[in-house]
């Protein structure tokens, strides 16, 4: 039995969609217009300011997904145009082979740059923030340094001359629209990304890698895909810009280039494709509007840095997002429909129980957990009580493989569960939430939610960029149900709005719908109730109770009495990480132990 409201779910899903496609597209076609109509209002000297526009964004559209989306801060990445623009000219002179065809050159230096995008991002997944930058500048350092010293094949210090791209596309106007093109051609690819479940979980790495984990987001996997994408772009541009010059020595390509680079992204916003993309525009035309200025060029990138960083930390991107400057209501009710659960979650298997015997785990001289059984059964909540540092969190920790206990065993019907393989933990539908909520601030909350549902969407990252059937297939999949999972929430109205916007309390329900996404057969919730007034209290206990009535055995870290007392089936209390009690929720309620040391009287 459907009520009229839950049948409009995903067609208010697709409308959502579609006029937010829209708006989002058109700034893209208008640069578009301007792009293919320039040469009837642009002089010569523009047709190459708009060339190397064109380049600069071959090479940042790439980037982006790296800097912007993943967070990571590769500084350096002038190392792969200088690699691109050596190969594809090297190539074409016919130094080291016969001589290429100038397409042939850019294809292969394009595979090139991607083997070496992956070489050079590959310290990403060991290395955080700064010392991962100071492995690309070293890489930039050793590929201008290699480019000097084999001179019998790059002409070290005397250089070697660019590609010629013949007919349409050897003239100054051919040349641009041929740049253009694939201009046009990387921004539709990375919008395409960036709107798929791989964008998603790359901003969700950057800013919520242990919710990206527990989604079962593979960390290497996708920015391994990612730096050979960003790489192969890269090394276009750099032929690209090999042909433009028409000569190319190892001192064209600057760390100021690379610097360049960077800072389009951040003054255009981290996450978006539009803002880099005008960035690159303004850092490419800025120095030359006046010719003082081109001598004050990097004087000039880091006031803008500066002041984008110290007046609009969010860029470009933050002054166009008209969207989300209304105000929204104040007086929000978060209103939950447990009716809804049974759809979003369908006929879940009997996934038997999650046990955890005689687990032991001490930090140090603290023993957090010691000696801990624990059953959680499907269809069945658990709770879990004790006061602050008694090990509950530690306990959630341990099942979801971000610790190894010292002792004892966690398994899943019988079969122990893999330590450490923490993104596995998705595919056997083991879901959490955390007790500090783990959101992706600057996206939506649609787009938080349906991060949850990662793993189940079934086109590759190349089906993604291209925006093949498999990928539009797997966005009205996860888009339709992850409206379904925030009307089941209560949060369906705020769906558009970015989730740094969100109170407390939406973010706790936030982190519950993207769990559910997963359609969870385990669902572990740290103190889903911390925050929330004594209504939403009450409402998150139906919720859960329909959750377990849809088969799902769910695992409830809780402080307050009356959630747990109303709401679970079997209830452990925790005590300095040992077992105080365990039994039915009547049973506790008159254990005397537990009344004395915890409950209170
Ligand atoms: P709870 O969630 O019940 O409040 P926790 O599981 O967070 O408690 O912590 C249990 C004990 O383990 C505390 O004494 C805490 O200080 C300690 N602990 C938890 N995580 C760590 C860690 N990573 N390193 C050292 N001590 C820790
Ligand atoms: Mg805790």
């Amino acid at each position: 039995m459907e009520t009229p409201a839950t049948q409009t779910l995903p067609s208010r899903a697709k409308m959502l969609g579609s006029a937010s496609a829209f708006g989002a597209a058109l700034p893209f076609l208008a640069l578009l217009l301007v792009g293919v109509s320039f040469p009837l209002f642009g002089g010569g000297y523009w047709g190459v300011i708009a060339t190397r526009a064109c380049i600069y964004w071959v090479l940042v559209s790439g980037l982006n997904l790296v800097v912007g989306f993943a967070g990571q801060i590769a500084i350096g990445w002038v190392a792969l145009l200088t690699l691109g623009a050596y190969a594809t000219s090297v190539l074409t002179a016919g130094n080291l082979t016969p001589p290429f065809p100038p397409y042939l050159a850019l294809a292969v230096a394009a595979a090139v740059g991607a083997i070496f995008g992956l070489i050079i991002g590959l310290p990403a997944l060991r290395l955080r923030t700064f010392y991962f930058a100071i492995t690309t500048l070293g890489f930039a350092t050793i590929v201008t340094q290699v480019a000097l010293a084999w001179q019998s094949v790059t002409g070290g210090g005397v250089g070697v001359a660019g590609p010629i791209f013949p007919e349409p596309f050897s003239s100054l106007w051919g040349f641009y629209y041929f740049c253009f093109g694939l201009a046009a051609i990387c921004t539709w690819m990375t919008a395409n990304v960036a709107a798929s479940r791989f964008g998603r979980a790359l901003t969700a790495i950057r800013d919520a890698e242990v919710a990206a984990e527990a989604s079962g987001i593979s960390k290497p996997a996708l920015l391994g895909a990612v730096f050979m994408f960003s790489g192969a772009v890269a090394a276009v541009a750099g032929g690209l810009f090999a042909a433009l010059q028409s000569y190319i020595t190892p001192d064209a390509f600057t760390l100021d280039l690379s610097i360049l680079f960077f800072i389009a992204i951040l003054i255009g916003g981290r996450g978006s494709i539009l803002g880099p993309l005008l960035g690159t525009i303004l850092l490419t035309a800025l120095p030359e509007f006046a010719a003082p200025l081109v001598a004050w060029s990097t004087f000039l990138y880091a006031v803008l840095l500066l002041v984008i960083v110290l007046a609009i930390p969010g860029g470009i991107a933050e002054i166009l997002d008209f969207k989300n400057r209304r105000p929204l209501e104040s007086e929000r009710a978060i209103i939950p429909r447990p009716d809804l659960i049974e759809r979003l979650l369908g006929a879940l298997p009997d996934a038997g129980a999650l046990t955890l015997e005689q687990v032991a785990l001490s930090f140090g001289g603290v023993c957090a957990i010691d000696g801990l059984d624990l059953e959680i059964r499907s269809g069945q909540v658990h709770g879990l009580i004790g006061p602050n540092g008694s090990g509950k969190t530690t306990t959630l920790n341990v099942i979801s493989g971000y610790y190894a206990p010292q002792c004892g065993a966690v398994s899943l019907n019988g079969a122990a569960l893999p330590v450490f393989a923490r993104h596995r933990r998705a595919h056997m539908r083991i879901a959490r939430t955390f007790q500090t909520p783990r959101i992706v601030g600057s996206a939506s909350v649609l787009e938080n939610v349906m991060i949850g549902g990662t793993v189940d969407g079934e086109g590759t990252f190349v089906e993604s960029l291209l925006s093949l059937p498999r990928h539009r297939r797997d966005e009205v999949m996860l888009r339709d149900t992850a409206m379904l999972a925030l009307a089941a929430v209560g949060l369906d109205r705020l769906a558009a709005v970015r989730a740094d916007r969100l109170q407390h309390s939406e973010l706790r329900f936030t982190e519950i719908a993207r769990a559910l996404m997963l359609r969870p057969s385990f669902l572990l919730l740290d103190e889903p109730a911390a925050g929330l007034s004594a209504d939403e209290i009450g409402r998150l206990g139906g919720l859960l109770l329909a959750i377990a009535r849809a088969g799902t055995g769910v695992l409830l870290v809780e402080h307050h009495p009356d959630l747990i007392f109303d709401t679970c089936h079997r209830v452990t209390v925790l005590n300095l990480g040992r077992m105080l009690a365990a039994g039915t929720p009547a049973e506790i309620r008159s254990h005397r132990e537990v009344v004395n040391a915890y409950l209170g009287g």
